[in-house]
């Protein structure tokens, strides 16, 4: 930890909250740019609801949401349509104000007269969402799983999954939601910060009993109830995907505004925590994902009356210390130059020169020192913690044939407990990836590097250097439909540091000009029309300019 800064570079930096150090020019941070806005309720709804627009069944793990308080009439005037066409239809809604957490703020309605209008809609928007009445229960209890995801590279996209998660639990018998049981939150919210002040909830030593456990005691359960658990995973694992690609187009922007191509700058990566819940029929659904998932492994305990201690939680350290390990073994630098060479370790010398770690090839210290590490870090979340890994380089003179040689830092070390999904499923996933492009375009016409919003002038660049203005389409409209869209979005003020056009309004912008020049096509191949068309044009532009260039 660098209380008072640091003066040498590290191969991996640990930022506490989020991306914040602009002074970095190699390595590795734990921390995207952008991705705490990015996944922020709001925003993460946004982006779904793009891909649902454009791929509606693929898409459709996701509860339906409405913004407020901009939506709030659209949701009103959908939720009359469905009660008029089917009157016996009783619907409940969870209503989440932005950037909340821990259950915070959130309540369930009935109907949109019950939303709660006064003051804090206007000061803390919210998104109002399809309560799921049918969960999966446990012991009549309803729970959600928090599975970890670790997002190692945005280009080329990467990512991998914990094979094991948490699953918490509410401590009050489920029942559909009615008027009267509404408020309820034992019964109605998983989270943990609320649970635990419930006296029915149960600290276990053991990861397969209690208000929480591991995500796998879940599955053996259900294996045993004859449950189809590989189409379970295999759901789970298209859901992670499909979110991560959902969440790139925003965050490739945020990137290149942070870390612009062709100057030093670290690389990034990323634990994420997934909120998902099942439903009774299995099929698993996105509630949530968490740009800084609590790495906790111990729980408060009252020893006696006022008097808390902290004491490990076994369930967590057994799931969180196995993905902060193999995230530190896949990001390690000196990895791959390992496999090149094949150079073994003599024991004395230290992986990362934190600590002196004699016991290295034993798991048992290995996982004292991350608890160590990891409780340290909690205690000041904005602290930096940063990891330079020593040279393996064999010791002059040293063989690297040594008979006697110990094995290798992985060959200790248990199987890795992140499973690699993407690129591994990527020929599957690959054509949901339309956005990723319209952003590609939108980047590239950003202009000045360092902004995420696009002016005018590049706006015009754009439909001039893609064709796009015609005599049905004069440049005074392209100019109508940039402030049209933008004074749009910028009211709905997400974002007033830039003034421009923020990528979602791009898209929205690049949908309509898709849809008014491929009418006849359904949405998501007019935008693949589209953007063909579009990187077509530049590619033969840039083609000509080489020529140019030559002659
Ligand atoms: P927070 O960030 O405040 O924890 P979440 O979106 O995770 O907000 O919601 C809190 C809890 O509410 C979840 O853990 C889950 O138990 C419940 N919940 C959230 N959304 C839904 C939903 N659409 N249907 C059913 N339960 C939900």
């Amino acid at each position: 930890q660098f209380p008072f800064g640091r003066r040498l570079p590290c191969d991996i930096y640990w930022h506490g909250v989020s991306f914040h150090d602009n002074n970095i020019f190699s390595g590795q941070v734990n921390k995207f740019p952008g991705m705490m806005e990015t996944v922020r309720k709001i925003t993460l709804s946004r982006a779904m609801r793009t891909m649902q627009d454009l791929f509606p069944l693929e898409y459709n793990f996701y509860p339906r949401s409405w913004i407020l308080p901009e939506e709030l009439p659209l949701f009103v005037a959908e939720f009359r349509v469905m009660k008029d066409s089917n009157p016996s239809w009783k619907p409940t809604f969870i209503v989440k104000p932005d950037g909340g957490c821990q259950g915070d703020g959130i309540y369930l309605i009935k109907d949109p007269s019950d939303i709660r209008l006064t003051g804090s809609i206007q000061s803390r928007p919210a998104v109002v969402q399809e309560y799921i009445c049918k969960p999966l229960l446990m012991d009549k209890l309803k729970f959600d799983i928090r599975l970890y995801v670790l997002l190692k590279s945005l280009e080329p996209l990467e990512i991998y999954i914990a094979k094991d998660g948490l699953s918490r639990f509410c401590t009050q018998p489920y029942q559909e939601p009615t008027l009267k049981n509404l408020h309820q939150v034992f019964m109605h919210l998983t989270n943990y910060s609320l649970n635990i002040h419930s006296g029915n909830f149960i600290h276990s030593d053991s990861v397969n009993t209690g208000s929480k456990r591991t995500f796998s005691s879940i599955l053996c359960r259900l294996s045993s109830r004859g449950a189809d658990v590989k189409k379970l995973w295999s759901d789970i694992i298209s859901l992670v995907i499909k979110t991560i690609i959902a969440l790139t187009p925003e965050l490739k922007v945020y990137y290149q505004s942070d870390i612009p191509a062709g100057k030093p700058g670290p690389t990034c990566f990323q634990i994420l925590g997934f909120d998902i819940l099942l439903m009774k029929n299995l099929k698993p659904m996105l509630l949530e994902v968490n740009a800084n998932p609590s790495m906790r492994i111990e729980h408060e305990q009252e020893l006696s009356p006022g008097v808390f201690e902290n004491v490990p939680s076994p369930v967590d350290e057994e799931v969180k210390v196995a993905v902060i390990r193999d995230t530190l073994r896949l990001v390690d630098p000196q990895k791959k130059k390992r496999k090149d060479t094949q150079v073994t370790v003599p024991p004395q010398q230290q992986w990362f020169g934190v600590q002196e770690h004699p016991g290295l090839w034993d798991l048992s210290p290995w996982r004292g020192w991350m608890g160590g590490a990891l409780r340290s870090f909690q205690a000041d979340p904005s602290a930096v913690l940063c990891c330079r890994c020593q040279s393996l380089e064999p010791a002059p003179g040293a063989s690297e044939e040594l008979p006697d040689a110990p094995p290798s830092p992985e060959a200790a070390l248990p199987s890795l407990c992140l499973k690699q999904v993407f690129p591994k499923y990527a020929k599957q996933f690959s054509y949901l990836r339309l956005v990723d492009r319209v952003a590609a375009l939108f980047i590239r016409f950003l202009g000045v590097k360092g902004t995420t919003k696009l002016g005018p002038t590049g706006f015009r660049t754009f439909i001039r250097n893609c064709k796009l203005s015609n005599s049905n389409f004069s440049m005074a409209a392209v100019d109508i439909l940039y402030i049209d869209i933008t004074r749009r979005w910028n009211s709905m003020g997400i974002d007033h540091k830039e003034s421009g056009m923020c990528l979602q309004a791009f898209v929205e912008a690049f949908f309509c000009l898709a849809q008014k020049k491929y009418k006849s096509l359904p949405l998501h191949e007019q935008v693949e029309s589209l953007i063909d068309f579009c990187e077509c044009r530049l590619a033969a532009l840039r083609d000509k300019r080489l020529v140019w260039g030559c002659g």
